[in-house]
């Protein structure tokens, strides 16, 4: 995203030239953002060479996965969908991670047969379920086992995944029971020790805590992983408040840790490869000026883009044109859903706007198009993604014809 002459840009194509084009609300995708980021991911960590399989929960387009795809890079899957959606996207098998806390008969079917790298286990009747169908296919089996390294990650509490009270993952103590009961299994493999503590997570020392839990339970387990992996969750700078992930010292930290262990690392990043390469181009329909409110009511909504509703997160809003003009009254922008939390940010002043006019709602790549709904039977969005100066369509806005 770029200003020239005070006119919003994504890559070398006018925000405004792809509202007129394409209409609004619509998620805008920067292809050259996306590689970036994964670019600078590996390497960040280049001198620990690990596997870096992307989270597909996180934006499940399948023409932003094939880009992804090129890239070398595998997919960490949590259905059976994300899981026939990253083959069909022409992901290696054997860059494969199935992740989730209730993968059921059908989906640990479908990883069996498709051969891929590892199921990441996280209950000991998911195991029983995964050595009975390995068994019955006469195979034996990659799995992980998803440790809960009770890590308090600091980050919004809603999308914290590694503490002892969370549903993911299994305590110590039963984690050490599991290995030694299947270690001599003829049809599983324990190939893995799994760890994902949360989302949005913006200081290292978390991961640093994880990292000393994880290798206490090994030297306890007395068993070899081929992997390690320590899952995603390396937060973005959503507004000037965030911290900076410090990429480099969670690198030395990981670094540090195999000095002990010959293992490869896995990672699983989601939000960090396409969380900023997206804005939500969306119009602006009337202004109703309250007592001391301006309610800027836009044709996006929560049913577009779920994320302030759902855990309270903040975005950015941009206009698509700049003006000098800031009028200090506080500024509520929201949708036209029935619903009080319907809004997606509240600040104290906003350059002068008019009904009609264009704004950009950021950082919307990760955990935006996938969580959009039907509610209130509004259409879905469309998808555009930008490649330098050209534009192509990566999903068709919704037809209500299609839901009625
Ligand atoms: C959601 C999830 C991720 C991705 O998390 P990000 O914060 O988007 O990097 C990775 N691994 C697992 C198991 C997850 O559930």
């Amino acid at each position: 995203m770029n200003y020239r002459n005070n006119n919003l840009y994504i890559e070398n194509v006018s925000a405004q030239k792809i509202a007129k084009k394409f209409g609004t609300p619509s998620y805008c995708y920067s292809l050259n953002k996306i590689k970036s980021n994964i670019r600078n991911f590996k390497k960040k960590f280049r001198s620990i060479d690990p596997l870096v399989c992307f989270a597909v929960k996180s934006n499940s387009n399948i023409q932003i996965l094939k880009e992804i795809k090129k890239m070398n890079i595998g997919a960490d899957v949590v259905s059976k969908g994300e899981l026939l959606l990253a083959l069909k996207a022409g992901i290696n098998k054997k860059k494969i991670v199935f992740s989730g806390v209730g993968k059921n008969h059908e989906e640990i079917q479908l990883a069996i047969n498709k051969n891929i790298l590892l199921i990441n286990a996280e209950s000991e009747s998911e195991i029983d379920l995964i050595q009975k169908i390995a068994k019955i296919k006469k195979k034996k089996i990659n799995i992980g086992i998803r440790l809960n390294p009770n890590i308090d990650s600091r980050s919004i509490r809603k999308i914290s995944t590694g503490k002892k009270d969370d549903k993911f993952g299994l305590t110590e103590k039963n984690f050490l029971k599991i290995v030694k009961k299947y270690k001599t299994s003829k049809h599983l493999n324990i190939k893995c020790l799994s760890v994902h503590i949360g989302s949005q997570i913006t200081s290292y020392k978390p991961y640093e805590k994880m990292l000393k839990v994880i290798k206490s339970v090994i030297k306890k387990s007395n068993h070899n992983f081929d992997y390690i992996d320590l899952g995603g969750g390396m937060g973005i700078k959503y507004n000037n408040d965030t911290k900076i992930f410090n990429y480099n010292k969670y690198n030395s930290i990981i670094k540090k840790f195999l000095i002990g262990h010959k293992t490869k690392i896995i990672f699983e990043p989601g939000r960090s490869i396409v969380g900023d390469a997206a804005l939500l181009l969306t119009k602006v329909l009337y202004i109703k000026k309250a007592n001391k409110i301006n309610f800027i009511i836009l044709d996006a909504a929560m049913n577009d883009f779920m994320r302030p509703a759902l855990y309270g997160s903040t975005h950015r809003i941009v206009a698509f044109k700049k003006n000098k003009k800031i009028i200090k009254k506080r500024h509520e922008f929201v949708g036209p859903i029935c619903e009080t939390t319907d809004k997606f940010l509240s600040i104290p002043k906003f350059q002068m706007l008019n009904e009609k006019d264009c704004l950009a709602i950021c950082d919307v790549g990760a955990y935006g198009m996938v969580l959009s709904s039907n509610y209130n039977l509004r259409t879905k969005p469309s998808e555009i993604l930008i490649n330098k100066s050209s534009l192509k369509v990566i999903t068709k806005r919704q037809k209500l014809i299609n839901i009625i």
